[in-house]
């Protein structure tokens, strides 16, 4: 059922669902919508009571959310420009240079990404170009990280996966497939490293626990310790990581 709730004359999208395994309500406030699972047992009544005793969370927590979505800063591509890659804050330097190519330069002590434009290149295709190069950038520095904390982690947690891919996708971070081949999302690379640590040993806790029960966070517990709050942060931020 799709509806909305009134809190305080605010809107907030609303979604109730039944679910024969869940014992008690619960409720989980996303970036769209707010949404109760309620057991099957429970009554109108007994839901309404529940959403009416958390009218204030649900409404600072919405609120939080909605104004951080829109906190995103739209990327310019633009000299001088911040990027944060594993929670480090490179800042972009771009210039125009009389050759045919471009370039993109790695500075790693003074922290800049340096990216030579052909002189020629017009206004329009400027962005672009730079979003394109830094890209392909962000992705062999992802596949070469991922690739040594996999191996790293693999062997402290006392696993062995088959193959490692990388992948880009909008709402997935990682997973892990019963065969052990692991993929992770490029665009992890733009999160802080803690997060992409949480992430990997998130996947290989999956070669001992192929689902995501108390189990499988007690793996994930046991090497990292402060997993609900990477959790939380790729929820609360994952619309940022990207290009
Ligand atoms: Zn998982």
């Amino acid at each position: 059922m799709a509806t909305s709730l009134n809190i305080q004359g605010t809107v907030i999208p609303y979604e109730e669902r039944k679910n024969s395994r869940s014992k008690r309500l619960s409720l989980r406030i996303g970036r769209d919508k707010v949404r109760v699972t309620a057991p099957c047992k429970a009554t109108k009544r007994e839901i309404r009571e529940f959403v009416e005793a958390n009218q204030d969370w649900i409404l600072a927590h919405w609120v939080k959310i909605q104004e951080e979505l829109l906190n995103i800063p739209k990327r310019q591509y633009q000299d001088g420009e911040a990027l944060s890659v594993l929670g480090q804050s490179l800042e972009l330097k771009i210039m125009k240079t009389n050759q045919k190519t471009m370039r993109l330069r790695y500075l790693k002590e003074e922290k800049k990404i340096e990216i030579r434009l052909p002189e020629g290149i017009a206004l329009e295709n400027q962005n672009e170009a730079t979003r394109e190069i830094l890209g392909q950038w962000l992705k062999r520095k992802a596949r070469e990280v991922f690739q040594t904390k996999l191996d790293q982690v693999s062997a402290q947690m006392g696993v062995s996966y088959k193959a490692f891919r990388l992948k880009e996708q909008k709402t997935r971070w990682g997973s892990c497939s019963s065969k052990g081949n692991i993929n992770l999302n490029w665009r992890v690379i733009l999160a802080p490293e803690q997060v992409i640590d949480y992430l990997i040993i998130h996947e290989l806790a999956h070669l001992k626990h192929m689902n995501h029960s108390p189990s499988f966070w007690d793996v994930v517990g046991q090497y990292c310790s402060d997993y609900d709050v990477c959790r939380h942060w790729l929820k609360v931020n994952g619309d940022r990581l990207t290009l």
